[in-house]
């Protein structure tokens, strides 16, 4: 029997991310359209739809999708916007931001991961999106500046050089907490009195590791 993932997509949309109150039609529309089973590691495709997390190499993971959906929505991505995202992982975050915006650069400090993203993006059409190895903490200065930052890992605070590297009007979203592994999702708005920070509710990501992030061992970097 082959699995009709289109149809479990579409009921994932419904239940667990227009069902929770996500609203933005594009969002919705980019969430039925990625096929997360091909994100996700051999052998747990027929969970790509579950309301969870679920891991991939290095011990990391690929997000809830209601959690994709939410910080996708909370960027407020138009057409052409250029988009980084920090922790690109499996890659199926990148893929929907790369349909709600117009170039996207993933940085992933783990080189394996780094490499099977870009290559799985390449592989399913994603022309947009280039992944970069390295650490994102320091973004990715060479394009610069960014309408949407996106850091898919909780920090310690919230990294000055993602700051740095936001565009005027530009929106950053990233999950800051003093734990390493539980945080609170944060937005930093930039507009011409200032940057405008709110909490937008409680996330669990995996730690930020890096020279603005956590140490490998969840400590301060600094
Ligand atoms: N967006 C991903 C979720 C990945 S989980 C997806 O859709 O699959 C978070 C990722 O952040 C992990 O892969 C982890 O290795 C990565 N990460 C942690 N600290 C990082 C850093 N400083 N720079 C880049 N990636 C980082």
């Amino acid at each position: 029997m082959t699995t009709d993932f289109q149809a479990l997509r579409n009921q994932m949309v419904d239940r667990q991310i227009a069902g929770r109150g996500v609203r933005d039609r594009r969002v919705l529309e980019a969430m039925r359209a990625v096929p997360r089973e091909a994100f996700v590691p051999e052998g747990l495709a027929e969970f790509a739809y579950d309301d969870s997390p679920l891991p991939i190499a290095e011990e990391q993971t690929i997000s809830q999708p209601y959690v994709v959906a939410l910080m996708a929505e909370a960027l407020e991505i138009e057409p052409g916007d250029k988009v980084l995202e920090i922790g690109a992982g499996s890659g199926y975050a990148a893929a929907v931001l790369s349909r709600l915006g117009g170039e996207v650069y993933a940085v992933e400090r783990h080189e394996s991961l780094a490499r099977e993203a870009g290559e799985r993006l390449a592989r399913l059409g994603y022309t947009n999106v280039q992944v970069l190895h390295g650490d994102g903490t320091l973004g990715w200065a060479e394009h610069a500046p960014y309408d949407a930052i996106v850091v898919a890992a909780g920090g310690p605070e919230v990294p000055q050089a993602l700051l740095d590297q936001l565009a005027m009007g530009g929106r950053l979203v990233i999950p800051i907490g003093s734990d390493p592994r539980s945080q609170d999702l944060v937005r930093v708005r930039r507009g011409t009195d200032g940057d405008v920070r709110e909490e937008l509710g409680p996330v669990r990501f995996v730690p930020l590791i890096g020279a603005q992030g956590w140490d490998a061992e969840g400590g301060p970097a600094r």
